[in-house]
C-alpha cells in the first residue's frame, strides 16, 4: 500500500468536504476504494470534531443597505448587496442564477 502524502490527504479532505463519494475520491487519487475508505475512517477518528463547511467570515460591522429596497441587512460577504428578501425575490425570478449558491 502506498503511503499517503500530505497533498493526497489534503485532496481527500477537500473532496470529503464537498461530499464526494468514496468512488470519486478513489478515482481522483488513483487509489482503491478500500484504501480510501480505510483512510477516511482513520481520518474521522483523528478528527472527532470536524470543522463545519467553510463559511465566509461575517463581522459585526458588515451591515449594508440593500440595493433594491434600502433596508439595512447583515451582509454575508463582499458582493452581497441585496437583503435576503430581495435576493429571494430575484432568485424566484431566476435573475440570480449562479450568483448565490
Ligand atoms: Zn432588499
Amino acid at each position: 500500500m502506498r503511503h499517503w502524502d500530505d497533498q493526497e490527504v489534503q485532496q481527500l479532505e477537500r473532496l470529503l468536504a464537498r461530499g464526494a463519494p468514496v468512488e470519486v475520491i478513489a478515482k481522483a487519487l488513483k487509489r482503491s476504494t478500500g484504501s480510501v475508505t480505510r483512510k477516511i475512517q482513520r481520518f474521522k477518528k483523528n478528527r472527532p470534531a470536524p470543522k463545519p463547511a467553510r463559511r465566509p467570515a461575517v463581522t459585526a460591522t458588515s451591515k449594508r443597505k440593500c440595493l433594491a429596497c434600502g433596508r439595512l441587512f447583515r451582509s454575508e460577504g463582499i458582493g452581497n448587496r441585496l437583503c435576503g428578501l430581495c435576493k429571494d425575490n430575484l432568485r424566484d425570478m431566476g435573475h440570480l442564477e449562479g450568483v448565490t449558491k
